[in-house]
């Protein structure tokens, strides 16, 4: 009784506990809402503690890619699965085509996705057995890499928080500190420096081989431990989550934070609070860094990297529409996000139920067709 009170709380449609001992696979696969459309997020491999660490982490998950989607304004629903075991020593191709098997029975209304632990590989096996996934490879209509349109949306944020904060978005002469030069800060400070002519990008990592790429493109490397605080227009986290907490925010001297990181907030009343307090405005993860659930959002329908990279470009509106939402209210931008998400779940509530079925039942053909003719 209880997990049905936890739903109900937390607003899910369905839990999908998968078992097989015969190949190992226990898993999870939580659809949080399918108001929007189906609920897509990720497949996490994790060797979680215990049954209801799992459980708590796929509920917590789902719900966020919910929130994702609406705000975007994609027609997806949310939802996440969770694998039990080790990445890194239980993986086997019985195991993940056991979890498309899993995937299929519920016939599209959750469509998974690479997350930590799994990676392309996975995601082919599981195509074996199911339509319902993405990032497959690109022979199999797959989107590769979704660093670049992730890191296209990132400045698409920041350039509508410069709307926000300085009256214009050229950031032609303004100042930004990259923390984490991987796939995605690379690509930020690239647009940057290449397309955007700002004055000056700093940057972070903690990997040599990533800090030699950055200085090539022109980028100051600063410390680790520095570049939170340079003073800068805007400070970018694109490495780790939690990294605006207690410490951080009181050393911040940027106008902005925008950056591609998840659940940068340590604790998102608390923290989304401070910045509020302190007039830093804060572009919400989950509105920001949308862009790689845009990348695989094509994939449904046909990938073409040029039309997810222009789809990429509407975070510039949804994060003037929070800003709008957070400055009517007087509510921290974190806030303004969830009501941003919320006021679209609630209006497409009041359609006829299973509005988005034709659109995926036409999907659904496209993609079983392919499968079915191999
Ligand atoms: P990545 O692993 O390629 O890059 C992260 C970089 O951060 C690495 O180079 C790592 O060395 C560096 N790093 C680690 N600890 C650091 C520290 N203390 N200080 C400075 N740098 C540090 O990951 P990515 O794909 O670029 O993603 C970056 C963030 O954006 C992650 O939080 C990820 O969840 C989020 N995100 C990524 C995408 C995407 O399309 N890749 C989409 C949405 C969200």
């Amino acid at each position: 009784m209880e997990l049905f009170q936890q739903m109900a709380d937390m607003g899910h449609e369905r839990i999908l506990f998968c078992s097989s001992p015969e190949v190992g696979l226990r898993a999870i696969v939580a659809v949080h809402s399918t108001v929007l459309g189906p609920g897509l997020g990720g497949v996490r491999m994790w060797p979680y503690q215990s049954m209801d660490e799992a459980l708590t982490d796929v509920l917590r998950l789902a719900r966020g890619m919910t929130y994702k989607a609406a705000a975007t304004g994609l027609n997806l629903g949310g939802g996440k699965a969770v694998i039990l075991g080790d990445p890194k020593k239980d993986k086997n191709e019985a195991l993940f085509r056991t979890f498309g098997r899993f995937v299929d029975s519920l016939g599209g209304l959750y469509i998974t996705a690479e997350d930590v632990g799994t990676d392309v590989g996975d995601m082919e096996w599981i195509y074996t057995e199911t339509p319902w996934v993405t990032g497959v490879s690109a022979a199999h209509g797959g989107s590769g890499d979704p660093s670049p349109v992730t890191a296209y949306g990132v400045l698409q944020g920041i350039k509508a928080s410069s709307q926000f904060v300085y009256g214009t978005d050229s950031l032609a002469g303004r100042s930004v500190a990259i923390q984490g030069l991987g796939s995605v800060g690379y690509h930020l400070a690239r647009f940057l420096i290449q397309d955007e002519k700002v004055a000056k990008v700093f940057g972070a990592d903690v990997d040599t081989e990533r800090i030699a790429r950055a200085q090539e493109l022109g980028v100051e490397i600063v410390s680790k431990e520095e570049i939170l605080g340079v003073d800068c227009d805007v400070v970018a986290p694109c490495a780790l989550g939690a990294i605006l907490n207690e410490t951080s925010i009181p050393n911040l001297k940027c106008k902005i934070v925008a950056g591609a990181s998840n659940n940068q907030l340590a604790d998102e009343k608390r923290d989304g609070r401070a910045l509020h307090e302190r007039g830093i405005l804060y572009a919400p993860d989950f509105v920001i860094n949308a862009g790689g659930l845009i990348n695989v959002y094509h994939e449904l329908t046909g990938y073409n990297r040029e039309r997810a990279m222009r789809a990429a470009r509407g975070i510039y509106n949804n994060m003037i529409r929070v800003y709008e939402i957070s400055d009517d209210q007087s509510m921290p931008t974190y806030q303004a996000a969830d009501c941003l998400a919320e006021e679209r779940i609630d209006r497409m509530k009041r359609m006829a139920p299973q509005h988005w079925g034709q659109h995926w039942k036409k999907t659904i053909r496209e993609r079983a067709l392919p499968r079915n003719g191999t």
